[in-house]
């Protein structure tokens, strides 16, 4: 995702509350553990924590506004079989013995799952960042009327689905207020 990162794609965030671009900090692959095969949320929390707490991933308090995305191997699936990526977050504790101290953050995170083709993973990728971006909490920029069923609830990813390339990924595109119009920044194609 840096090369997305690095293009115009989230620069039609600016309009809610001012979001700025952002940058891959880093990134691992998980060899010594496999999600259930029907997973839910907790399970992709508690392998973030436990990442955290042995050191392999940066905690929440360590960077701001941090974003953790999780990438499922193949052959998994949600226990909603119909969802193939969300983001949530969790309340992040780790108890430093030597300190006698308990650190405690909330970490933002998202999940997508992957059919094994490139093209899948980062259009779901793109649509989970820019609706954690605008609503990391399920309190910020949604739209409560539309065409998401059944409540009718939805973020800036779910109304739109056109994809395009930015730097050569496949992203998707979200919706702008400012355009009154579903968007793809920065797409060459
Ligand atoms: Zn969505």
């Amino acid at each position: 995702m840096a090369e997305v990162l690095a293009g115009d794609y989230l620069s039609g965030l600016k309009q809610y509350r001012g979001i700025q671009g952002a940058t891959l900090k880093d990134s691992i692959t998980v060899a010594d553990s496999d999600p259930p095969a029907v997973f839910r949320d907790d399970d992709v929390a508690d392998l973030l924590q436990g990442l955290m707490s042995s050191g392999k991933i940066v905690e929440p308090d360590q960077a701001a506004e941090l974003l953790y995305c999780v990438v499922m191997p193949p052959g998994c699936r949600f226990q909603d079989e119909h969802v193939i990526g969300e983001h949530s977050y969790f309340l992040y504790w780790h108890l430093d013995l030597g300190q006698l101290d308990v650190d405690v953050n909330w970490a933002h995170f998202a999940w997508v799952t992957n059919d094994g083709t490139l093209d899948s993973l980062t259009t779901i990728l793109s649509h989970e960042l820019v609706e954690s971006c605008t609503d990391p909490e399920g309190t910020g920029w949604t739209a409560d009327s539309g065409p998401c069923p059944p409540t009718g609830w939805c973020e800036i990813g779910d109304v739109c689905g056109d994809t395009g390339l930015v730097n050569g990924v496949t992203v998707q595109s979200y919706w702008s207020q400012r355009d009154a119009a579903c968007v793809i920044p920065g797409k060459s194609a």
